[in-house]
Parts: C-alpha cells; sequence; structure tokens
C-alpha cells in the first residue's frame, strides 16, 4: 500500500500574501509584515473606537436635546430621523411592557421598537464616583 505525500498547504503572509516559508506557526514572512500588519490593526481599532464613540456621543446630544422639550415620549423612527441610532449605547437590559431599558453614558431611557420615553439623567453609583476619582 501507497501513501501519497503529505501536501503542506501552502501558507501566505497576511500582511503581504507572500508564501511563508519556516515553522508552521509562522503568519508573516518578515518582521516588517509582522509589524506593518499590528500598526494597521491597531489604526483600524482606533478609527473603529473613535467613530462608536463619535455615534454615541451625537447619540448622547440627541438624549439631551429631548429632555429639554416637554414632550416625555417620541416615536423611535422620528428621533432616528434626527440621527440617533437606537443600536448603540453604552449598557442595556430588559425593561417593561415590551421595551428595553438603554443606558448611554449617564442618560438612562426606555426604548421600543416604535417609540422612545422616560429619558434622565442617572446618578452614578458611590463606588464608581471613587473609581472615577469624583
Ligand atoms: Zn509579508
Amino acid at each position: 500500500m501507497y501513501s501519497l505525500p503529505r501536501m503542506e498547504k501552502e501558507r501566505r503572509c497576511l500582511n503581504c500574501n507572500s508564501p511563508i516559508y519556516g515553522r508552521p506557526d509562522k503568519l508573516f514572512c518578515s518582521d516588517r509584515c509582522r509589524d506593518n500588519w499590528h500598526n494597521i490593526e491597531k489604526s483600524l481599532l482606533r478609527k473603529s473606537r473613535s467613530a462608536i464613540l463619535g455615534i454615541l456621543e451625537k447619540n448622547y446630544g440627541i438624549l439631551i436635546s429631548l429632555m429639554k422639550s416637554e414632550c416625555r415620549r417620541w416615536p423611535l423612527d422620528l428621533v432616528e430621523g434626527l440621527g440617533f441610532k437606537s443600536d448603540y449605547f453604552t449598557r442595556i437590559s430588559s425593561g417593561k411592557r415590551g421595551g428595553m431599558v438603554c443606558e448611554c453614558f449617564n442618560i438612562r431611557y426606555c426604548v421600543s421598537k416604535t417609540k422612545i420615553w422616560d429619558i434622565g439623567f442617572i446618578s452614578i453609583p458611590l463606588q464608581d464616583r471613587r473609581d472615577l476619582r469624583l
């Protein structure tokens, strides 16, 4: 009985796609490619964080402006029309009447598929105040 020669799958550098030779756990063809790839990853992560923070800050500003109005309940499509992105928040838990209780930094609000209501500031617990050195 003959066995076929074991074909090693050709590995390619994550950064430049050149073939990789040597240790089986090698991911890059060179130190330069490894460093370049990690720098790009860090840069993408920084940009992604910055974009998410920007969305949260915009949501925060919209929530503040809603709190200043006389109204206590708003149609979600109207609020999203202002640029509010309801799938971005800093904390979420299930709420009453089919809604969710969300937080955007120190603002808490209830949201369902059709409306947003009960927007208000939350107090920061004493332990968290200590952690933040407030
Ligand atoms: Zn490479």
